[in-house]
């Protein structure tokens, strides 16, 4: 029997890097699984797609609607692993990039987990994992409302936590460090000389080299499964030795 067999799961941002590998290996262990991304085309085969703008309250409402449908009641494990980035720094962040980085890490976070859990509350039981970051946990150059919203996932992962310990809902966070997803490609090619990015990144790694994107996801199915039954709160920090340095 297969860890996730039955088990009914949606991820968001499952369309890409983490959440794709998320993705792909809940339906390797046996789960149904519903993605929801932005551009849901490219979703691994036998994963459900639904087009959702985690930011916004119509289509959350939508997407969970779906879920109640395909599963027949609601979702078991929440993914709340959609995310955006930003490289300012208070200077030069403005208004609507902060608010744009807020609307999507942490408002989506806690849209998607308002609708999972009534659901599960039901039931008695489920699972929340959220993808928070290292920097939600220390200050890093360049990432103002980044911190700052990945600091307010890990601080909501905990107040969801000791809320509905006693009803059967366990809530934690992983907090990869620099994950060579299409995301970190994307920001190199925004600075120009990707290459010498890529040198400087891969320089500040104890183990001189990024993680792949299915080494975070293997860390998210851990805290999924029933492995993890007495984890729940925790910042699971998969970031390859830099918060060690
Ligand atoms: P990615 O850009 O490859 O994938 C993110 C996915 O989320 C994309 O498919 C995108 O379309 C989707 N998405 C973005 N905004 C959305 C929205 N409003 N509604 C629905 N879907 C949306 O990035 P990734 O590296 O796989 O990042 C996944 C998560 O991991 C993010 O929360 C990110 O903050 C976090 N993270 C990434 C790194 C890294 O180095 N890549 C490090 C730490 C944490």
């Amino acid at each position: 029997m297969a860890r996730f067999d039955g088990r009914k799961v949606l991820v968001t941002g499952a369309g890409s890097g983490i959440g794709w590998e998320m993705t792909r290996l809940f339906l390797e262990e046996g789960a149904q699984v519903i993605g929801a991304d932005l551009d849901p085309d490219s979703l691994p085969a036998g994963a459900h797609a639904v087009r959702a703008d985690i930011s916004v309250e119509d289509d959350v409402a939508r997407l969970f609607d779906t879920a109640a449908r395909l599963f027949g009641g609601g979702a078991d494990i929440l993914c709340n692993n959609a995310g955006i980035g930003s490289t300012t720094d208070v200077l030069d962040a403005t208004v609507e990039e902060w608010d744009r980085v807020f609307a999507v890490n942490v408002r989506g976070t806690f849209l998607c987990t308002k609708y999972a859990l009534p659901h599960m509350l039901g039931q008695g039981n489920g699972v929340i994992v959220n993808t928070a970051s290292v920097a939600g946990m220390i200050g890093l150059p360049d990432r103002a409302s980044y911190s700052a919203s990945k600091g307010a996932v890990i601080a909501l992962t905990k107040q969801v936590a000791v809320q509905w310990a006693k009803q059967g809902i366990r809530c934690n966070c992983i907090c990869p460090g620099t994950v060579d997803s299409p995301w970190v490609g994307r920001l190199l090619a925004q600075a120009g000389d990707s290459d010498t990015r890529r040198a400087q990144l891969v320089a500040r790694q104890p183990m001189g080299r990024l993680a792949q994107p299915v080494e975070v996801a293997k860390a998210a199915l851990y805290l999924a499964s029933d492995d993890a039954a007495f984890v729940t709160g925790s910042e699971f920090v998969i970031d390859g030795g830099i918060l060690a340095g």
